[in-house]
């Protein structure tokens, strides 16, 4: 077994981990990151794709990141119903814009930076449990990469360990203690070759149900359809997928390509009951988890960062315990309106298993609702770019 002491344990080197470590040097306080993956299956996993303006711009100030140079400016997004589509221009309703940059070169841009910066950056470490928690130095236990027992002796605990989290028992009192909802539907997401069938991303409701025509680059593209959620990945053809997603997007041609991936998105939304318990936190999907409808689960978890970095800055800096004891409340407010948007997003866009012409006729009401509106677009708009980032500690406490 070994024994290290450190001032910020941090669980995942996720976005919102790898993010933490860096606010957290920047702020002169260490750090180490702890993951059970190895660097190249976390710099290797397809997930989020778009990030908001704010997540951009925080980017932005980490030396070698690519976001804004790599990534590709949205400055819309179209919905698509009833055989006709409906541009939602982001600069001209809320002067914000959004860019799509894969999460996995996210990944490998903050850890090159981290590493870069001297990081304690620990792949093949798995935790296993947080002690102590509300004691005056919290202890991480796992098992590093080569099978030997560690324990890390904190001052604060971070757990940025994803949807499956083992610190979130810690803060909960329960593996699974928080509000849900589960969804009727899941995506079929694949990956395929071709150009972009668009140049930005279509959301589109139709009688078949929902599907999102995304890009990730000139010759790679992503694309979703609304599935059951046990759908067998394998069991359809090319040529049924290509004939699903068409189906689901009338009025448009998708330029079609060979598929070299191919999985099922499950859903739900959840908020943990509780945030903080005594000196260890939650962040990202470990705290929370929304559909992607929204394109808000990388996001949010990086908003969450921003506010525990400061936080802990004032506290473990400065001895000021205001930001911290603020945390959670803080930080709830965004996740819920996020809950909502996202919620929204996929209730107004998804066929629901069962619906009746009433339920489809008033989904499209809503739609023309939102999209012959300024103020329903502008909502739309304001949402999907991202409301501001609270990057100071006096904008956190007000
Ligand atoms: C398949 C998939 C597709 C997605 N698509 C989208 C999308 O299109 N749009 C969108 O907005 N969001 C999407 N999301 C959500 C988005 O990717 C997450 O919201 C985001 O990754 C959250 O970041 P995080 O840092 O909180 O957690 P994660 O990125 O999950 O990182 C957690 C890290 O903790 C590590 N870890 C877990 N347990 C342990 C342990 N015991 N010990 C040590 N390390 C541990 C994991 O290996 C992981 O690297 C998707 C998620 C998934 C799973």
């Amino acid at each position: 077994m070994t024994v290290e002491r450190t001032r910020v344990a941090i669980v995942g080197a996720g976005p919102a981990g790898l993010l933490l470590s860096h606010l957290l040097a920047e702020a002169g306080i260490d750090s180490v990151v702890l993951d059970t993956r190895s660097r190249t299956d976390i710099e290797s996993t397809i997930r989020a794709g778009i990030l908001e303006q704010g997540t951009v711009e925080l980017l932005d100030q980490i030396p070698g990141t690519r976001a804004r140079t790599v990534g590709h400016r949205h400055d819309g997004i179209e919905l698509r119903f009833a055989g006709e589509g409906h541009r939602i221009d982001f600069p001209g309703l809320v002067g914000r814009s959004v860019w799509l940059y894969p999460q996995h070169e996210v990944l490998t841009d903050l850890i090159a930076a981290r590493l870069a910066a001297g990081q304690d950056l620990r792949f093949g470490a798995t935790v296993t449990g947080v002690l102590e928690t509300e004691t005056e130095l919290p202890r991480v236990t796992g098992v590093a990469a080569d099978g030997t027992p560690f324990e890390f002796i904190a001052d604060f605990v971070v757990g940025a360990d994803g949807s499956r989290s083992v610190v979130r028992p810690t803060v909960t009192g329960s593996p699974s203690g928080g509000h849900f909802r589960e969804y009727p539907f899941a995506w079929f997401g694949i990956l395929c070759e071709a150009p972009p069938s668009a140049d930005e991303l279509i959301y589109s409701n139709s009688p078949e149900g929902f599907a999102l025509i995304s890009q990730r680059s000139e010759t790679v593209q992503r694309m979703y359809f609304q599935c059951d959620p046990d759908t067998d990945v394998a069991a359809m053809s090319e040529a049924q997928l290509w004939d699903t997603l068409q189906a689901r997007v009338p009025g448009t041609t998708l330029a079609e390509g060979p598929i070299f991936q191919r999985d099922v998105l499950r859903f739900r939304s959840f908020v943990a009951h509780e945030l903080r318990r005594g000196r260890t936190a939650l962040v990202g999907d470990a705290a929370h988890t929304v559909p992607p409808t929204g394109a808000k689960g990388m996001n949010l978890a990086i908003a969450d960062v921003v506010l525990l970095a400061r936080a802990l800055e004032d506290w473990l800096g400065r001895g000021r315990t205001e930001l911290i004891d603020a945390y959670a409340d803080t930080a709830l407010q965004r996740i819920w309106k996020a809950q909502h948007f996202s919620w929204w997003m996929t209730s107004m866009l998804h066929a629901a298993p069962g619906a009746s012409e009433f339920d489809r006729q008033r989904q499209l009401g809503e739609l023309r609702s939102v999209v012959e509106s300024d103020a329903g677009r502008r909502y739309l708009a304001e949402a999907y770019t991202g409301w501001p980032l609270q990057t100071s500690p006096t904008a956190a406490l007000g």
